[in-house]
């Protein structure tokens, strides 16, 4: 119903409501390869061992149909398909309404009702768009690992400020113990807002499981800071803002495409583009 932006989707969450806000909501991001799929599948293994319930969203914002680049990943996770503790499910931008800032949130609140411990939100790492799903998380997890330069383009992409956990995958490879001082350097001289937590620098295998357990152990010292230090109603006020927004801006818009498609907004521009009406006129004539 997300997916589809149902219209039965508004009744649906009038009635979840009562039942959001307890899932632990972890973002998985990094740069393409780097192991984010094995990673979720190991970390859904140990969750699992725990016997906690697990919903994972794998989010592609750079394409634009659903099953693509991610299909890869649902069969990767064939581990887990017929567990019942698990909900598995990717999903694209398909351009409608507000894209993935729209269907993202309200996918994470209907896991997160369903009684998900914790929603694992995987993305692609294709620069601003996963610095935006990362804000939807409680915790964000960023993986990079040795090899051609990711290193220089975590810098580039700005996730440095924003991994509250930071994991070398392949570190069974050459050169893990050197991105991870380098990322602890740059980590340190970052500026953060949230001083008083220092993300934990994790080396994992995640194809053999290896450190699996200690990113766990990270990722759930994260949560308790959150909640001690006040700081988890912040993150889902945010959350909660993102979410509101996206609805208004997309209701903004189905409103002046109605039936008639972009027609007002497509005459309105004619008259700007002709010098006969000025843009801000003109979009107070569209919202209005
Ligand atoms: P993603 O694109 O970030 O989701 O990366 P994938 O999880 O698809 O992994 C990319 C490739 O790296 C796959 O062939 C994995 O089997 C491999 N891989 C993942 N983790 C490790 C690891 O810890 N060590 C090694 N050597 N290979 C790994």
């Amino acid at each position: 119903m997300v997916e589809d932006a149902s219209p039965q989707l508004r009744e649906v969450m009038t009635a979840l409501a009562p039942y959001a806000g307890r899932a632990h909501v972890v973002g998985l991001t990094g740069p393409p390869g780097v192991g984010k799929s094995t990673s979720t599948s190991a970390l859904v293994g140990a969750l699992r061992a725990r016997d906690l319930r697990v919903g994972v969203l794998a989010v592609d914002p750079s394409s634009p149909f659903s099953g693509g680049a991610l299909l890869g990943d649902r069969i990767r996770m064939s581990d887990h398909a017929l567990d019942p503790g698990v909900f598995i499910r990717s999903m694209a931008s398909r351009g409608h309404l507000g894209g993935l800032s729209w269907s993202t949130p309200q996918a994470i609140r209907v896991l997160d009702a369903a009684g998900c411990d914790v929603v694992l939100v995987e993305t692609v790492g294709v620069g601003q768009s996963e610095v935006e799903v990362a804000g939807l998380a409680d915790t964000t997890v960023v993986l990079l690992a040795p090899g051609a330069g990711d290193g220089v383009q975590a810098a580039k992409a700005g996730i440095l400020e924003i991994g509250d956990v930071y994991v070398v995958n392949k570190a069974d490879r050459d050169g893990a113990e050197q991105v991870r001082r380098e990322l602890r350097t740059m980590v340190g001289l970052s500026d953060r807002s949230e001083a008083d937590w220092r993300p934990p620098v994790v080396l994992t295998v995640a194809s053999s499981g290896q450190g699996v357990d200690d990113l766990v152990e990270a990722v759930q010292d994260h949560r308790a800071w959150l909640g001690e230090s006040g700081r988890l109603e912040h993150r889902r006020a945010r959350r909660a803002r993102d979410e509101v927004e996206a609805i208004a801006v997309a209701a903004l818009r189905a409103r002046w495409e109605g039936v008639g498609g972009h027609a007002d907004l497509d005459r309105l521009a004619g008259e700007v583009a002709a010098g006969e009406l000025d843009p801000y006129t003109a979009a107070d004539r569209l919202i209005g």
